[in-house]
């Protein structure tokens, strides 16, 4: 367990990016579960904290009996100096242990200006930069989010990449390393990954050749393990209502770029404008029901206390029944200044 010292706390911007202990915050005994899994945005506490799709896995796994999910984000640069001078390696804000004791470090690939950061993250957590030359008691890396339509940029430094939307195949990867976990480890780390890339909607980097061609642009690709697909389809929630949704958001202590409740309509966007990626990889279009938002709006402001909401989509204009659940929205939380 990492222990910060009041004078590093005191010598930083922000303090509070490093302190963990936020309402609703969850905390499990390591020696509890037998999956371990580190979520991570490599940008700063504020930006990392307000990115719907973390929370929303955060709760998925912590759900889960046989694992604890926790949260790491990037150092700012005056915290990593001090890190990087007195030996302190990443470190969990739930539980303040190493990331690379970790099973699995997940990072969400919003843009791809952090790439860089995830490397440096990586080296801070002593975790080998490059897949390759991870043993089988290195943490797997593994990559989610918007920019996994074009991941080999990145590829050599990914365990594996989860492609579309994670709620429900996050809980399947747990699953399967679970039970990896308790037959044995068999086949090693190797062993693992052909497994997980039996699961729809996983790429394994390691198990396929990719050529180039004499200048440099990408030709093709091609699985050379049996279990690796020859097409990976992206996962798609079917019915947003049947999944979890964020009901305990963690509260920081200090302000952060999205400081409200999220509540998210829809994903999809039946606009199609030609210079947009959200407007292509997010489809098909898909509503949540006004009932199920009514539901998920006052079980928000009692877990947070938040006095603001934003009704999030790609376009949230769009939503077939916006005006009534404004209505009903307005009628729910008159008098508590919502
Ligand atoms: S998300 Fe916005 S920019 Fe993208 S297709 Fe929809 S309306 Fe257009």
């Amino acid at each position: 367990m990492i222990k910060l010292e009041p004078e590093i706390l005191q010598a930083v911007e922000k303090p509070a990016r490093y302190t963990g202990h936020e309402l609703n915050a969850v905390h499990k005994d390591w020696d509890e579960v037998d999956c371990h899994f580190a979520l991570a945005m490599a940008d700063t506490y504020e930006v990392g904290m307000s990115n719907l799709g973390l929370k929303i896995l955060y709760e998925v796994l912590n759900n889960r009996q046989d694992t604890a999910c926790e949260r790491v984000y990037a150092p700012w640069t005056d915290m990593e100096a001090i890190m990087r001078e007195r030996s302190i390696p990443l470190f969990s804000l739930e539980s303040f242990t190493e990331i690379k004791k970790f099973d699995f470090l997940g990072f969400t690939l919003q843009y791809e200006m952090i790439y860089s950061n995830i490397l440096n993250m990586l080296d801070l957590a002593g975790i080998p930069i490059w897949a390759k030359d991870r043993n089988d008691e290195a943490s797997f890396i593994v990559g989610g989010g918007p920019t996994v339509y074009n991941t080999e940029p990145i590829a050599d430094f990914f365990d594996f990449f989860i492609l579309g939307e994670g709620e429900e195949v996050i809980s399947e990867v747990a699953e399967t390393f679970v039970k990896w976990k308790r037959e044995g480890k068999p086949g090693g780390r190797k062993g693992f990954l052909k497994e997980v890339a039996k699961l729809e909607g996983i790429y394994v980097p390691s198990f396929y050749n990719v050529k180039y061609n004499e200048k440099g642009y990408f030709s093709s690709i091609e699985p050379k393990e049996p279990e690796a697909r020859a097409k990976i389809y992206k996962r798609v929630i079917k019915d947003l209502d049947s999944v979890h949704f964020v009901e305990k958001p963690v509260m920081p202590y200090i302000g952060i770029v999205h400081d409200r409740i999220m509540l998210e309509l829809f994903r999809g966007c039946t606009r199609g404008c030609r210079f947009c990626q959200a407007g292509t990889s997010y489809r098909p279009i898909r509503e949540r029901s006004r009932e199920y938002l009514r539901g998920l709006a006052r079980k928000l402001v009692d877990s947070s206390g938040y006095n603001e909401m934003s009704l999030t989509s790609l376009s949230s204009a769009d939503y077939s029944c916006l005006g009534e659940l404004v209505d009903d929205l307005f009628a729910d939380f008159e008098g508590e200044k919502v």
